[in-house]
């Protein structure tokens, strides 16, 4: 019988779970599923610690509501709890404002106030705090922590946070926040291990999922990144545009008389890779098509890289490693090679069979700068915060 903590990770379309040991010091993943397509055609799945499929539901193409995607998630559990009690939640919430800078105990006032950050992660922070609400209401004494995609880069300095805009739209919190940190805090805090020199160093890593991001790290602290105010901004995704000039925004809303729905439903879903393409936004596709729109899109995903990689590198003031993380990032040799070719200015050097076979190191031993594989782990981060937070020993 062990304790067990269970993380959520719940988007618009799906969620994720992951049940921990809550006892031994390294947290053992005890189960982990999903259920996909919540608009669509709901299909849910688990596996337990050792990838074994444990679970299997389909609902044809009958959405499914939030609450009742969490209360199969909940039935399923109990039905599969092996005498293990749960002690906490620990949930990935977009966004934290200016006011959460790290991992919070769930309380109505808490709720409340990342109720009102909503306006800033429309699409994000209401499915996000869905299932804390779910939760509390049906089981109110049980722990439940959320944790944040902004809090690591709370160190961000004011020159890098800040937009040239108006100092009171600043203080209002129109300023970047940055996301992607449960990740980049999962991979800062596995460089002293993996990698020592680049843990004390200056470092870049990129998460390269379906969203994408980059971070500046200085001694393993975030110094720059390139999302900004909304997860919207920086690197082109699976069907975000990243990076734009808002002056496009303008002219889409003056001369296509775009409503702001029009242009967010442009922006978050018909843009990045799939607008490039206009075949997918998923990376595996597109390189496996003889397309050359698909080459396109792959060219511009790799220069776009390399290009945020040159301004990380001038706001760090130099560049000793480079790590990829996420789907992408782990599982591309395609893409790294492209990046690291784009980056071959600083005197990066990619060694192409490490680079095939994986890593952990995938540069040359001549190289200036060392590149990594790493794989992140944000389910971990969220459990191990938790544990800590929710003060479980
Ligand atoms: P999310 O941001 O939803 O967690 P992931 O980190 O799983 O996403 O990344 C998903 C992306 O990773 C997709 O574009 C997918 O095509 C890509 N991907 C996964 N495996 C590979 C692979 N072997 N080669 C290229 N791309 C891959």
């Amino acid at each position: 019988m062990a304790d067990v903590i269970l993380v959520l990770n719940a988007g618009s379309s799906s969620i994720k779970f992951s049940a921990f040991n809550a006892q031994p010091d390294d947290l053992p993943l005890v189960m982990r599923g999903q259920i996909e397509g919540l608009l669509s055609a709901p299909r849910f799945v688990a596996f337990d610690g050792k990838g074994e499929q444990t679970g299997k539901h389909d609902w044809g193409n009958e959405p499914l509501r939030h609450e009742e995607a969490v209360a199969h998630i909940a039935q399923f559990l109990r039905s599969h709890r092996d005498g293990n009690r749960l002690v906490a939640v620990g949930h990935r919430v977009v966004h934290g404002g200016q006011g959460f800078s790290k991992p919070v105990a769930v309380t109505p006032g808490v709720l409340d106030e990342l109720d009102k950050l909503t306006p800033l992660a429309p699409l994000h922070q209401p499915h996000n705090l869905k299932p804390i609400r779910v939760i509390a209401e049906r089981n109110p004494e049980l722990p439940q922590v959320a944790c944040f995609d902004t809090a690591f880069h709370a160190t961000q300095p004011a020159l890098a946070s800040t937009f040239a805009l108006p100092a009171a739209l600043t203080e209002q919190g129109v300023r970047r926040y940055g996301f992607h940190g449960l990740s980049y805090e999962y991979i800062a805090r596995m460089l002293p291990d993996v990698a020592p020199d680049a843990a004390k160093g200056r470092t870049v890593v990129a998460h390269l999922g379906n969203g994408a991001s980059m971070c500046a790290l200085e001694a393993g602290r975030s110094v720059a990144s390139t999302m900004g105010f909304t997860a919207l901004d920086g690197l082109p995704m699976g069907t975000r545009s990243g990076n734009l000039d808002p002056g496009v925004i303008l002219y889409l809303q003056d001369e296509l008389k775009m409503d702001t729905r029009g242009v967010e439903e442009l922006l978050y879903r018909r843009s990045g890779l799939l607008g490039v393409s206009g075949i997918s936004g998923d990376m595996r596709t597109l390189l496996a098509s003889d397309d050359a729109r698909a080459a396109f899109a792959i060219d511009l995903y790799a220069y776009r890289i390399g290009r945020e990689l040159g301004s990380l590198a001038a706001a760090l003031r130099g560049l000793d490693a480079l790590v990829f993380t996420a789907g992408i990032g782990e599982h591309s040799p395609e893409i790294r090679r492209r990046a690291c070719e784009q980056a071959r200015w600083c005197g990066l050097e990619i060694d192409t069979r490490a680079n095939e076979a994986g890593g952990p190191c995938i540069s040359t031993a001549s190289s200036r700068v060392s590149v990594w594989v790493i794989p992140t782990n944000e389910e971990l981060m969220i459990a191990r915060h938790t544990r800590e937070a929710a003060g479980i020993a």
